[in-house]
């Protein structure tokens, strides 16, 4: 099954996506997370991608589009996938096509842009993994290490508060036509992304057909 995750920075993307990688057994691809992997490796490519990153802006379409281009063509991607934090722009969405992925299911998180203030100033990510989680509404077994690996975690820098709200401008702007281009597809599924981390997954999986 290949399914994208779309939804606001603070949505629950990379959260619900731990939770369908245990159950469906198949990778998540952030492109978040590959970008701060380059970051933190000092690329040609995270160098080109720092200023946007910082300022919550998003990376131009060229550059995310090679690199998930070349994620995709690894064998673990043979049995399907979800995407986390792609595609961002209606140009994305034209260029998966174009790479001949046929996405089977589009799952749009929807929640109320004063909700992810609260979430991103809580929110704690994984140095080493990336997995996400929050000081007060999914707390790791050891405060400050992460449960699948082990590695410290740490507070984003474009997670505060004005950079969230610069954030979720660009997401209005430039991510939320990518919806009604999936809509015309006829395979987007609005879930409500507003109440708990697992009532939110139970109306994820009705939606993808997934029984628990
Ligand atoms: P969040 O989890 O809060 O939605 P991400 O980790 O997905 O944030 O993305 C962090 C930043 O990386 C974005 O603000 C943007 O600068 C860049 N980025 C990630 N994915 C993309 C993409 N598909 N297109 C352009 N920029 C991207
Ligand atoms: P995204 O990948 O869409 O940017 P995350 O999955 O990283 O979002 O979630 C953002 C923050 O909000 C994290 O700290 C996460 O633990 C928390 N979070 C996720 N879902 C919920 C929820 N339903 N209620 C409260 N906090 C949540
Ligand atoms: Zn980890």
């Amino acid at each position: 099954m290949k399914i994208i995750l779309l939804g606001a920075p603070g949505a629950g993307k990379g959260t619900q996506a731990e939770k369908i990688i245990e159950k469906l057994g198949i990778p998540s691809i952030s492109t978040g997370n590959i970008l701060r992997e380059h970051l933190k490796n000092g690329t040609e490519l995270g160098e080109k991608a720092r200023g946007y990153m910082e300022s919550g802006n998003l990376v131009p379409d060229d550059l995310i589009i090679d690199m998930l281009k070349a994620r995709l063509s690894k064998d673990d991607c043979e049995n399907g996938y979800i995407l986390d934090g792609y595609p961002r722009t209606v140009a994305q969405a034209e260029a998966l096509k174009d790479m001949g992925a046929a996405i089977d299911k589009v799952v749009s998180i929807e929640t109320e842009d004063e909700a992810i203030i609260g979430r991103m100033s809580g929110r704690r990510s994984c140095k080493n993994c990336g997995a996400s989680y929050h000081t007060l509404f999914n707390k790791p077994q050891k405060e400050g290490i992460c449960d699948k690996c082990g590695a410290p975690l740490f507070q984003r820098d474009d997670d505060k508060e004005e950079t969230v709200r610069a954030r979720l401008v660009v997401f209005h702007e430039q991510t939320e036509p990518v919806k009604a281009y999936y809509e015309k597809e006829g395979i987007l599924s609005k879930v409500d992304g507003m109440g708990t981390i697992s009532e939110i997954t139970e109306r994820i999986f009705a939606a993808l057909g997934i029984t628990e």
